[in-house]
């Protein structure tokens, strides 16, 4: 018979596995919580972190096999409290929401090697930035100056052009000069070289880690440590920053709040700026949200008095005002390929001019869709219920859901015609149109095709500055922070689509992006012109866009949602499901919702398994249940109780399945 050492220690261990459980190993002396260890789970050697939590029921030592190896590691305490509140309010499993946050280093099974490092600084400055708060932003400098030692929640809403940034570096130099740390989060294409370097100068003697996608897995484990230990000033990331640990943190903006890429769609389907909430009311630190648009959420919880709200109604450069946005009616001017004579006569103007034209058209490739017009094929992709997009460049077929790729059939696949057509317009179709129209005219195409390097932002600064480029076509990348010097005349193409969406988010993205876009017009001393080609020049959107009322469409949304109960009224949750068949994946969401339907809690709706909008993506079926809440405490109380239950019931066929709180799919 075996013995074992009297002192042995049971550890439960948080692993990678999709389950709502820990895992028991033996050790013959304790650990730390969210200590670093390798076990061996299920024939694999894999990573693991010490979980240590309260057990009535102790498993028999005997069983458990030992932990093999003990990194130097730990997790540092803010990260667990943050980890732990994830967990439960994203309702994910607790070895998943580790896995998540750490950096991509600490997953491998072995030990941290950090020979060979390079920097993690930014790189050297070259303008100069010697600028003073306006009055508009010394007010509201001073006021948040005031609430620097607790929890507070503020609003910056500063109309394009009106000197966010400014007023983030003042208020950053206030912190620092009280040795404490900075977290800037920003949506991933919103760090332009302009920001950076503006950073870069304005804290020449600090050190500012950058946390990106762009970042390798060591820059990044680097940025995380210094973080840690104190020694980074100042952390500028994208939305997985928000699980960096700090020594002393003691403020967090979050730049563009409205933008959706804060929230991550896959796997742990968190919002970066929620998070970032809970994190500095944990502190007891302020929290700035910036935004030329901000969200409904955040304007709701102001209207809730959760939050604080400053205006900044000025543009920062002299003189500076807001383009003049006009709507061309395309029931009354016929589009030629695509363009009225009045955009073709304001683009002329403007190449007479020496002046910057940008042209917004939200789609990149060439056509949406190839399509036979004898027989009525189209491009459908083999993995997806989506068309595959017909590209110029490297002519070929591509799916932008899965990214299959297949070349471009010279006859239809059905009935072998010759006639086929590439039907709407991407990007690179207004390239070739614009290219024929104006023939000496400097191009640029600005979209996920052709920004895919790291220099390529910079690369279209210089271009800029240097007067190489008349006119920029691109998607909603365009509509991003950027600040164009000489760009006078911004042009939208098709985007009536998001008026009439599925989504209920979809007008105030539309908004959201109009406004931004139109707002790189017009930002220095020369004014602004904003043309938007629409069907439906009547709408109320158009038409408070036009007004530059934010506010108002603001109300409008609000009123709109409240009757209609959709969120932040309300609170949804939606569970999704995918595998090989439909039928079995509504099958098996139906009988959650059975389960569900048993636990009564009153004020929740919960509505049929339905098939997702892009029923298929990447060869797996999917479906999906939408859930309603009048208070969130309910929707917490029903999952937890969900959990469990879902243990027992194991699906009869290989089904994902995921719950997604505040969901942005719908
Ligand atoms: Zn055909
Ligand atoms: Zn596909």
């Amino acid at each position: 018979m075996t013995t074992i050492p009297i002192n042995t220690q049971v550890l439960s261990i948080a692993l990678d596995v999709p389950l709502y459980q820990t895992f028991s190993y033996i050790h013959d002396v304790p650990l730390a919580h969210g200590q670093r260890v390798l076990v061996e789970f299920r024939h694999k050697k894999v990573v693991g972190f010490v979980w240590n939590e309260d057990k009535t029921i102790l498993p028999d030592k005997l069983s458990l096999k030992p932990i093999l190896e003990v990194y130097p590691e730990i997790i540092p305490d803010d990260i667990i409290s943050l980890i732990k509140f994830c967990a439960d309010y994203y309702h994910y499993p607790l070895g998943g929401v580790i896995f998540n946050a750490i950096p991509k280093i600490l997953k491998q099974a072995k030990l941290v090697n950090l020979k060979n490092t390079r920097s993690v600084v930014a790189s050297s400055c070259r303008q100069i930035y010697d600028k003073q708060l306006n009055y508009e932003q010394k007010i509201i400098f001073d006021d948040i100056c005031q609430h620097f030692t607790h929890f507070f929640p503020a609003i910056i809403y500063g109309i394009t052009g009106s000197g966010k940034t400014e007023l983030y570096l003042q208020l950053i130099t206030e912190v620092l000069k009280q040795d404490k740390q900075v977290l800037v989060l920003v949506p991933e294409i919103n760090l332009t070289p302009q920001m950076l370097e503006r950073f870069n100068t304005k804290f020449k003697d600090k050190m500012i880690a950058i946390l990106t996608s762009h970042a390798t897995p060591r820059a990044r484990y680097l940025g995380y440590q210094s973080s840690g230990n104190g020694s980074a000033n100042i952390i500028i990331g994208t939305r997985l920053s928000v699980f960096t640990p700090f020594k002393s943190l003691g403020l967090i903006i979050v730049d563009e709040e409205h933008d959706q890429s804060f929230k991550q769609n896959d796997n742990l389907r968190y919002h970066a700026r929620d998070l970032a909430i809970w994190r500095a009311s944990q502190i007891g630190i302020p929290i700035i949200l910036g935004s030329a648009t901000p969200s409904l959420e955040s304007l709701y919880n102001y209207k809730q008095g959760r939050y604080h709200l400053y205006k900044l109604n000025k543009r920062a450069v002299t003189n500076a005002i807001l383009p003049k946005i006009e709507l061309v009616d395309l029931n009354f001017y016929q589009a030629n390929k695509g363009l009225t004579q009045i955009v073709v006569d304001a683009l002329k103007l403007r190449l007479e001019r020496k002046e910057l034209s940008m042209i917004f058209i939200n789609r990149r490739g060439y056509s949406p869709v190839l399509s036979c017009n004898e027989c009525g094929w189209v491009s459908q992709c083999k993995q997806c219920s989506t068309t595959m997009v017909y590209h110029l460049v490297n002519t070929h077929l591509k799916c932008h859901h899965c990214s299959y790729t297949v070349a471009i059939p010279k006859k239809c696949p059905t009935c072998k015609s010759q006639n086929l057509q590439a039907l709407g317009d991407g990007t690179q179709k207004v390239e070739t149109i614009i290219g024929e129209l104006f023939p000496y005219s400097k191009i640029e195409r600005i979209d996920q095709d052709t920004t895919s390097t790291k220099s390529a932002w910079q690369d279209l600064y210089t271009k800029i500055h240097n007067h190489e480029i008349d006119i920029l076509i691109g998607t909603q990348m365009l509509a991003k922070g950027h600040d164009f010097h000489n760009l006078t005349l911004v042009v939208g193409l098709n985007i009536d689509s998001g008026l009439y969406s599925y989504d209920f988010r979809a007008s105030e993205l539309l908004f959201t992006q109009l406004t931004q876009v139109a707002g790189r017009s017009g930002r220095g001393d020369k004014k602004g012109q904003v043309l938007l080609q629409t069907k439906y020049p009547g709408h109320e959107l158009y038409q408070y866009l036009v007004a530059h009322d934010f506010s108002g469409f603001i109300n409008y949304l609000m009123t709109q949602r409240k009757s209609l109960f959709l969120p932040p009224y309300t609170h949804y949750a939606m569970l999704r499901a995918s595998g090989k068949n439909i039928l079995q994946v509504i099958d098996y969401l139906q009988s959650v919702v059975l389960l569900m339907q048993k636990i009564t809690i009153p004020g929740i709706t919960i509505y049929p398994a339905v098939p997702s909008v892009i029923r298929r993506l990447k060869n797996k079926e999917r479906a999906q249940v939408l859930i309603q809440s009048v208070e969130r405490r309910q929707l917490h109380m029903l999952f937890d109780r969900l959990i469990p239950l879902l243990k027992q019931m194991k699906p009869k066929y290989a089904i994902t399945f995921s719950i997604d709180i505040d969901p942005y799919e719908i």
